[in-house]
């Protein structure tokens, strides 16, 4: 398998969480599809509440405007008070793992 190298974001949400970060995977939980990976910033733990959509990493363009959907909808795009769109995620319509990637 070919190791997928990834270039994360290194702005100023990466410092504030510590300059800390882990590449997700998403999958629906129905039919295992891969949804898109994930940079998810900080510390590990905790549920994943919600998506950035500045740090979903995905060769498909991910509608920002429209539900994010599988099998049922995964996720409702809505603005975080920081003024980042993101998308607010329904638990239980995805299952998450670490990949292995090359982080750059
Ligand atoms: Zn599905």
């Amino acid at each position: 398998m070919k190791k997928e190298i990834i270039k994360i974001k290194r702005d100023k949400y990466f410092k504030a969480r510590g300059s800390q970060t882990r590449i997700l995977k998403l999958r629906c939980s129905h039919c295992n599809k891969l949804l898109f990976s994930y940079q998810k910033d900080g510390l590990p733990g905790g549920w994943l509440k919600r998506c950035y959509l500045n740090r979903i990493i995905s060769n498909k363009k991910i509608n920002s405007t429209k539900p994010l959907k599988c099998c049922e909808v995964i996720g409702i795009p809505y603005k975080y008070k920081d003024g980042r769109i993101a998308f607010k995620l329904a638990k239980g319509t995805f299952k998450r793992s670490y990949g292995d990637p090359v982080l750059k």
